[in-house]
């Protein structure tokens, strides 16, 4: 019997069989995929996660692991522009002041001047920002957006991106007592 203590609180990333880092779970999780075969440790990156151990057995959890079966292939599209998911894509702030208030959609180039109503021209602004932008270019407004509106991409491309982008040493050598 495996008992839990917070070391169980460290995770593990999971590799897709393509070597494409999909997500972070929990030890147990990685554990249980570990003996069921369903994963195998990544040692290129040679990190442990944790050990655990018992009189009779030490199992280390790699830092990573790869599943050996191809995950379910989840059919996934781009998501129509919808309120809930530009908040989403925009992290719920304005794109001009970063504000988390009174949130509403803004079209960068507004319809009344031929923009559309896609991924590429639709931001959150906030009630402020988006009246003082009135029916105006933000570039007319002098206003400045954060970041350049695109559409949503592949959440496990998004995990990866992140993943490379953000990876700083994660050297958790904790034991666990079985
Ligand atoms: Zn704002």
């Amino acid at each position: 019997m495996i008992r839990a203590t917070e070391t169980f609180n460290h995770s593990v990333i999971v590799f897709s069989k393509n070597y494409l880092p999909i997500s972070r779970i929990n030890i147990r999780r990685a554990i249980v995929l570990l003996v069921t075969d369903k994963a195998e440790p990544v040692y290129f990156l040679a990190e442990v996660a944790c050990v655990v151990r018992s009189p009779s057995v030490v199992i280390q959890v790699p830092a990573h692991i790869r599943l050996k079966i191809s995950s379910a292939e989840r059919v996934w599209k781009v998501p129509s522009v919808s309120r809930r998911e530009v908040l989403r894509r925009d992290k719920h702030q304005c794109q001009y002041c970063g504000s988390r208030k009174k949130l509403t959609i803004d079209h960068v180039i507004p319809l009344s001047k031929g923009g559309k109503h896609s991924w590429e021209n639709v931001v959150i602004a906030c009630e402020p920002c988006n009246s003082r932008k009135g029916d105006r270019k933000p570039s007319e407004a002098g206003m400045l957006l954060t970041t350049q509106p695109k559409a949503p991409i592949h959440p496990a491309i998004a995990f990866a991106e992140q993943f490379w982008h953000q990876r700083q040493p994660e050297f958790v050598n904790s034991k666990v007592e079985i």
